[in-house]
């Protein structure tokens, strides 16, 4: 039987890194469902259509093809055919992201893309309503979060990694931000599911996050078998 994990929390709390490893360490699929909504994002940037126009941008979700694929055990988000990882992965990509995904079409039509990915595979899979709506049956829920300083440092390492020097004030008032618009939307906003375990990571380094998520496994598929 097939065993999946949803892994939801704020914007910066370690998600797709724990997810990442936890993925390999059992041999599970793993999927980044932000990159989703920001090669969405990135469409709706690249045709220069207003964020806050839902209709039009309703109107052009038929033209926009997202694909996941796995390149070297890396996943790849393809946005009609060209690769958009590197692209994606910018901060106004991300607020774009976080604002077109307040609107029912754009979260209707990559919450039924995800769900078909996910079928009935063992799979890992990140967000803000993977335990509420994505994987509603998921036999394990994480929570994961950190406190917004801790986030906003982890955020600026990061973009640090890939070159980009970043203010760290504009970074957590960024967060804060994404945040509240992710937590007060109407449709799916990011909250816990009831049956998920919380995990603030904000004192505890990957490998002790990911070893608590592997033991939750463990004692999880026991329980179900
Ligand atoms: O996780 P990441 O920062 O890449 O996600 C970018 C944005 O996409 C989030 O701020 C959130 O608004 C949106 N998102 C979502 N539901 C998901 C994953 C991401 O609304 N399942």
């Amino acid at each position: 039987m097939s065993f999946q994990i949803a892994i939801d929390g704020p914007a910066g709390a370690g998600k797709s890194t724990i997810a990442r490893k936890t993925a390999s360490e059992l041999g599970f699929l793993y999927i980044d469902t932000g990159a989703m909504y920001r090669a969405l994002g990135l469409y709706i940037l690249d045709r220069s259509i207003p964020l806050d126009d839902e209709a039009a941008i309703e109107a052009s979700l038929p033209g926009a093809d997202i694909q996941l694929t796995m390149e070297n055990g890396e996943q790849h988000v393809l946005l009609n055919g060209c690769d958009v990882n590197g692209r994606i992965r910018t901060e106004e990509a991300g607020m774009a992201a976080s604002k077109v995904s307040t609107y029912r079409a754009v979260r209707k039509k990559l919450v039924e893309c995800q769900q078909k990915i996910a079928g009935s595979l063992d799979v890992i899979m990140d967000g803000r309503d993977i335990g509420t709506v994505v994987l509603k049956n998921a036999p394990l829920k994480i929570f994961l979060t950190a406190s917004p300083h801790i986030r906003a440092l982890r955020r600026k390492e990061d973009l640090a990694l890939r070159g980009t020097a970043a203010d760290l004030q504009e970074i957590e008032e960024d967060i804060r931000k994404r945040d509240e618009q992710d937590m007060n939307r109407a449709e799916s906003p990011l909250r816990q599911a009831e049956d998920a375990v919380c995990i603030d990571s904000s004192d505890l380094t990957i490998d002790e996050v990911t070893d608590k998520i592997l033991a939750l496994v463990r004692e999880r598929r026991g329980s179900a078998s």
